[in-house]
């Protein structure tokens, strides 16, 4: 039987991991508090912080992770009083003060994994380890950020958005300004293959960025958002550092082929419950993929050809709500069909069309 216990802040009682009967959420003894057990795996000690929350994503979750020689926060959560009170609490709770961290290793450059970077590196000045191209993303580099928009808008057009891509391009061009002040000030050294106990994985796919922090003696994995318990990650479409396409589906599933060579025990990640059988997730994650791909053959077999069209019919209501993520979801699994010789692509009038090759 395993030692490992875990369990989430302001959720007494739940089970964190439903697969491991060993997972189990156990809360600090002390009275009134309501903090992890830390976990002890191989020579580490994972502290892990835990925000619960009221939508899909169901935590935000980092880890402050010990191996002997370094106190490590891997990825910063979000940017809100909560999660620093969370973040200060589970220090001094287990003995610690900010000023003992070594330094902040973050899996990708998302808002929801650098939230407390800022106000950290304010009070300690300390190293900041990222992807070298998590760098132009968290410094807001407005050069980057612009070609980033002019790559959507062109892709909105080319996928046939009309007005509804045009409104998210004046979104991402107001969000240049509203959002500049959330630019990483310290200095981001770029991550080589090893960052003090752990190998650096490459997992692109959700993000051009995405790596994992590996520990081969515990058998853990720190992956951010490569794989998530409880919903499938969204492998969200980007620009390279040229403003060309990366097939951000087709990434993704060679990273998650990728982690499933990997002998894992457990897999912390940025949101949900700790993964105890990797394997068998990324197998579900997998089959889903070819499962939604086909559906949406149908739906080119009957008579939808535009990525916006096909998102629209796919999505209904959600198409308005969540377009971003919507037309990132479609377009990568257009991209897996015809990367698989299952459609084939033309451009009419500016816009790409899909055509089933049966
Ligand atoms: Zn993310």
């Amino acid at each position: 039987m395993c030692n490992i216990t875990v369990g989430v802040a302001k959720s007494k009682g739940s089970k964190v991991c439903h697969r491991g009967l060993y997972v189990v959420a156990f809360l600090c003894p002390v009275k009134g508090c309501d903090f992890m057990e830390p976990i002890k795996v191989g020579n580490l000690t994972i502290y892990p912080i835990i925000l619960d929350v009221n939508h899909k994503l169901k935590s935000f979750n980092s880890y402050l992770v010990e191996d002997g020689h370094t106190l490590s926060l891997i990825d910063a959560g979000i940017n809100k009083d909560d999660y620093w009170n969370l973040f200060t609490n589970t220090l001094h709770t287990f003995g610690f003060n900010i000023r003992d961290l070594s330094d902040i290793l973050l899996t990708h450059h998302h808002f929801d994994h650098i939230g407390l970077v800022n106000r950290i590196t304010d009070e300690v000045s300390i190293p900041v380890y990222a992807h070298e191209k998590a760098i132009p993303r968290l410094k807001r580099d407005p050069e980057f950020m612009q070609l980033r928009i002019d790559f959507y808008k062109i892709l909105y057009e080319e996928m046939g958005c009309g007005e509804t891509g045009k409104k998210q391009i004046d979104y991402l061009q107001n969000a240049i300004i509203k959002h500049k002040h959330t630019a990483i000030k310290a200095e981001i050294t770029p991550l080589d293959r090893q960052i003090n106990c752990f190998q650096v994985i490459e997992v692109p796919g959700h993000s051009p960025d995405q790596v994992a922090f590996y520990n081969e003696e515990a058998k853990v994995w720190f992956g951010g958002d490569v794989l998530i318990d409880h919903i499938s990650s969204n492998a969200l479409i980007e620009p390279d550092e040229r403003g060309e396409r990366i097939l951000s589906l087709i990434q993704q599933i060679s990273s998650l082929n990728k982690c499933s060579e990997f002998p894992l025990d457990y897999v912390f990640s940025g949101h949900g419950a700790v993964i105890d059988n990797h394997k068998r997730l990324i197998n579900t994650r997998l089959n889903n993929v070819e499962i939604k791909a086909t559906r949406l053959l149908t739906l080119i077999k009957n008579g939808a050809s535009t990525a916006n069209d096909i998102a629209q019919q796919y999505y209904q209501k959600i198409y308005e709500t969540q377009f971003p993520l919507v037309m990132s979801e479609i377009i990568g699994h257009l991209d897996f069909l015809e990367v698989n010789r299952k459609v084939r692509t033309e451009k009419v009038n500016g816009v790409w069309r899909y055509y089933s090759y049966e």
